[in-house]
């Protein structure tokens, strides 16, 4: 089983390079920010509960990601591993999440942190506000979503390196080049 967090701030390419690493390793796609999204346009109360948060940039609570995320890898018992985009982004987070995995004996594999510079990861993050109409990518909301980034979610590079998981790959350039090094991690490393 493949179990593998791709890891990195707003903006990195976690998105495009799950999808394509899902098509690849046949694994399961876990976006806690698509899940919210789909709860938000679905008017659910964890959706109304989660935009709160996603509105101003900050976190949403971890009690409510984990039981989230508890449910959706409980209902894909057959999946042959899984991508974790967006999650997890606080300590609190990775350690329960660990308690988690270990109960259900499928351990994090690895962690595979795109790295990109603060201004690439602005310029992107206002384009994609612009084409894609999506309320947190403004220039406002951008600028807090990275601090959230750089205090809660940025200390979990130390977490998963002292676990000897972690693995950096630059997340700039040629969207293909960046995904063949990805995948050369992986391949190299399970
Ligand atoms: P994303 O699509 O991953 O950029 O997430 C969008 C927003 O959803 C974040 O800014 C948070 O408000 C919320 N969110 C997504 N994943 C998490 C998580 N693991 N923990 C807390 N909040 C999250």
């Amino acid at each position: 089983m493949l179990n593998l967090i791709l890891f990195g701030p707003p903006g990195a390419g976690k998105g495009t390079h799950s999808d394509k690493l899902v098509k690849k390793y046949k694994l399961v796609h876990i976006s806690t920010g698509d899940i919210f999204r789909n709860e938000i346009g679905n008017k659910t109360e964890l959706g109304k509960r989660a935009k709160a948060f996603m509105d101003k940039g900050e976190l949403v609570p971890d009690e409510v990601v984990l039981d989230m995320l508890l449910s959706v890898i409980d209902r894909n018992k057959d999946a042959k591993g899984f991508v974790f985009d967006g999650f997890p982004r606080t300590i609190v987070q990775a350690e329960k999440f660990d308690e988690m995995l270990d109960k259900r004996k499928m351990p994090v594999s690895l962690v595979v942190s795109l790295d990109v510079n603060d201004n690439e990861l602005i310029t992107r993050l206002v384009k994609r506000g612009i084409e894609s109409g999506r309320t947190d990518d403004t220039e406002e909301v951008i600028g807090q979503r990275l601090n959230v980034y750089n205090n809660q979610t940025k200390p979990l590079l130390d977490y998963y390196t002292g676990k000897k998981l972690l693995h950096t790959v630059y997340g700039i350039g040629v969207i293909d080049e960046i995904f063949e090094k990805i995948c050369s991690v992986i391949d190299s490393n399970v």
